[in-house]
């Protein structure tokens, strides 16, 4: 990378805002900071970033509002900060454009790997559409050739099962919520129909996990979605 990524945080929390700092400038990014709705559109608009870490509660407002504002304009990879317990504003966060989420208190090891995942997932969708062959630890899809292998051997899937891994592989270590994943694969028409998307990751999972009810690739993101293991 030549120069370094630019992330913009907006978080009102001094505390959380230094360990951001901190954390991130440390592994060589460069910060800006704002603490508002107004602040966070205006720089957004006026410097663009190459990412944004988002607050939800923010003083003059909700960050949902700085995502749907952002998201009419620009597709900047927007990374959110909930506080815990709060699984209907990640699950609305995502559905109105968020990239993926933090949940307070978090460690910087995570902070960094949802990081990564949110810059890379940017720069593949500006560049082609990622390698055709995507792979982690044993498992394999190659989406040009339409062939799924775990361990080397080739798993048949069905052609549903097949739509949602690749749907899944797109998005590789990015959480899909149900209702992305339900409308993507079965149609608007069926955006709350969950026990679907139960019934298919199941037997994903039975075909894919070595311990289906451990699983390593296909995680479960409680009250939120799903999440294909990208590292
Ligand atoms: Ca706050």
């Amino acid at each position: 990378m030549t120069s370094p990524a630019r992330i913009l945080v907006v978080e009102d929390e001094p505390e959380i805002r230094r360990f951001l700092r901190v954390s991130l400038e440390h592994h060589g990014f460069r910060l800006d900071e704002v603490t508002t709705v107004r602040e966070a559109i205006t720089q957004a608009a006026m410097q663009p970033p190459d990412l944004m870490i988002l607050d939800l509660g923010l003083p003059d407002g909700d960050g949902l509002d700085v995502i749907k504002n952002i998201r009419g304009w620009s597709p900047l990879p927007i990374v959110v900060l909930s506080a815990r317990g709060q699984e209907q504003d990640k699950v609305l966060a995502l559905d109105a454009g968020a990239d993926d989420y933090l949940t307070k208190p978090f460690g910087i090891e995570e902070l960094l790997a949802r990081v990564r995942v949110a810059l890379r997932h940017a720069a593949r969708a500006v560049g082609d559409e990622g390698a055709a062959v995507f792979q982690i630890g044993e498992l394999c899809v190659d989406q040009a050739a339409r062939r799924v292998t775990l361990h080397d051997r080739e798993v048949h899937l069905t052609p549903t099962e097949y739509k949602l891994l690749t749907l899944l592989v797109r998005h590789a270590g990015k959480v899909m919520t149900h209702r992305q994943l339900l409308k993507e694969v079965w149609g608007p028409g069926s955006a709350h129909e969950t026990q679907y998307l139960r019934v298919f990751m199941a037997a994903l999972r039975q075909k894919l996990e070595d311990q289906p009810a451990q699983p390593r690739y296909l995680l479960t993101e409680l009250g939120v979605g799903y999440r294909l293991a990208a590292e």
